[in-house]
């Protein structure tokens, strides 16, 4: 799948769910509601991770299948490029931005070995 798809995918999630919870225009609404959604998404991805390593419940552990985990990982995703759009962050260029970054890093880190 290309960035492309996926921003596409985000944008009309976004109007979906604005035109679903319909926030009356209110920014601030919106961004702290993105932001408790992707703290929900992340304790259920813990919580599969947990699961996936025999360390939850077994009533918790007999609801789960076998795409869970690759499901939550993916609610994360898509949660984080909502709230990303509702800050108004370019993601796709921040991304770029911090993989050069990172790169470099090691590229310095691996130069300052060598001397
Ligand atoms: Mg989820």
């Amino acid at each position: 799948m290309e960035f492309k798809a996926l921003k596409k995918f985000i944008d009309a999630e976004d109007e979906r769910l604005k035109k679903h919870y319909g926030n009356g225009g209110d920014q601030l609404k919106h961004v702290l509601a993105r932001t408790i959604k992707l703290t929900e998404e992340l304790g259920e991805l813990s919580g599969e991770v947990l699961a996936c390593n025999f360390l939850q419940r077994k009533e918790k552990l007999g609801r789960r299948d076998e795409n869970s985990l690759a499901e939550e990982f993916a609610d994360v995703i898509i949660t984080t490029l909502l709230l990303a759009k509702a800050m108004d962050v370019d993601i796709e260029k921040s991304l770029a931005e911090k993989m050069d970054k990172v790169d470099r890093r090691y590229k310095n880190a691996k130069s300052r070995l060598k001397r």
